[in-house]
C-alpha cells in the first residue's frame, strides 16, 4: 500500500503545482482585464470630455451671434440718432441704446465665462489625453509581460500533465480515483502525514489505534475528521523527499 501511496503522492505534487499555476493564470488574466477596463474607462472620459466641449463651443457660437447682433443694432441706433432733431425722439433711442448697451456687457460677461471655462475644459481634455496615452503605452508593456508569463504557465502546465500522464499510468487504479475524487473535493493535499498523531490536513488529533493502522500501511486509512489518506513518515529522509518545500521552510523557521 505504501508503494501504492508514493505514486499518488507524485501525482499529488503535480496536482498542487497545477493549482498554484492556474491560480497564478486567473491572476494575471484579472490584470490583464483591469487593464483593460482602465483604458476603457479613460477612453470613455476623454469622450465624455470632447462631447462637453463640442456642446459648449455651439453655445458659444450661438452667444457670439447674439453679441454681434447687439452690436449692430447699437451701431444702427448710434446712426439713427445722429439724424434725429427731435428731443424726446433723440432721448427714446438714448434710452434704447442704454438698454441695447446692458444687453451688450450682459453677453460679454457671459462669454467671456464661457470662454474661461473652455479654456480650463481643454486643459482637462489634454490632460485626459495625456493620462489615456501613457496608460496605453504603459498597459501595451504589462500585457506583453502577461502574455509572456501567460505563455510561460501553460508550458509550464503542459510539462506538468505530462509527468502526471505518466505517474497515473503506473498507478494503483483504485487508490487514484480515491484520491481523484478527494481532491476534487478539496482541492487541496489530501494525502497527508500523520505527525504526533496529529492530521496534518485538519490537524485533529487521533487515536493511537488509528495510528497503529497508518504505521503499518497495509490498507488505506482515512481521516475520521477531514477524510484525507494518512501515511506514516517512516524517516527523515522520506519526510524531505515528500513534504512540500514551502512546509519545510516554515518548520525551519520554528
Ligand atoms: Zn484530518
Amino acid at each position: 500500500m505504501l508503494e501504492a501511496l508514493n505514486v499518488i503522492l507524485k501525482i499529488q505534487e503535480c496536482d498542487m503545482k497545477m493549482i498554484q499555476l492556474l491560480e497564478v493564470r486567473r491572476q494575471r488574466e484579472k490584470e490583464r482585464e483591469s487593464i483593460k477596463a482602465n483604458e476603457a474607462s479613460l477612453t470613455n472620459r476623454v469622450n465624455e470630455k470632447e462631447s462637453d466641449i463640442f456642446e459648449m463651443k455651439k453655445v458659444i457660437r450661438q452667444m457670439e451671434g447674439e453679441h454681434a447682433d447687439v452690436l449692430a443694432k447699437i451701431k444702427k441706433l448710434e446712426a439713427h440718432q445722429s439724424s434725429i432733431k427731435k428731443v424726446d425722439e433723440y432721448n427714446a433711442i438714448t434710452h434704447e441704446l442704454s438698454t441695447a448697451d446692458r444687453e451688450r456687457l450682459t453677453k460679454e460677461q457671459r462669454l467671456s465665462d464661457f470662454y474661461d471655462r473652455l479654456t480650463v475644459e481643454e486643459d482637462n481634455l489634454k490632460v485626459l489625453k495625456e493620462n489615456l496615452d501613457s496608460a496605453i503605452a504603459g498597459s501595451k508593456v504589462h500585457e506583453n509581460e502577461i502574455e509572456e508569463n501567460i505563455r510561460l504557465i501553460n508550458s509550464e502546465g503542459r510539462a506538468i500533465k505530462t509527468e502526471r500522464d505518466e505517474l497515473v499510468s503506473h498507478a494503483n487504479v483504485e487508490v487514484f480515483k480515491i484520491y481523484e475524487r478527494l481532491l476534487r473535493n478539496k482541492r487541496d493535499r489530501v494525502v497527508v502525514p500523520l505527525e504526533n498523531r496529529c492530521c496534518s490536513g485538519c490537524h485533529i488529533m487521533l487515536t493511537a489505534q488509528h495510528e497503529n493502522l497508518v504505521r503499518r500501511g497495509e490498507r488505506l486509512v482515512f481521516c475520521e475528521h477531514c477524510s484525507r489518506i494518512h501515511y506514516w513518515q517512516e524517516n527523515k529522509v522520506l519526510e524531505d523527499a515528500l513534504v512540500p518545500t514551502k512546509q519545510r521552510r516554515r518548520k525551519a523557521k520554528v
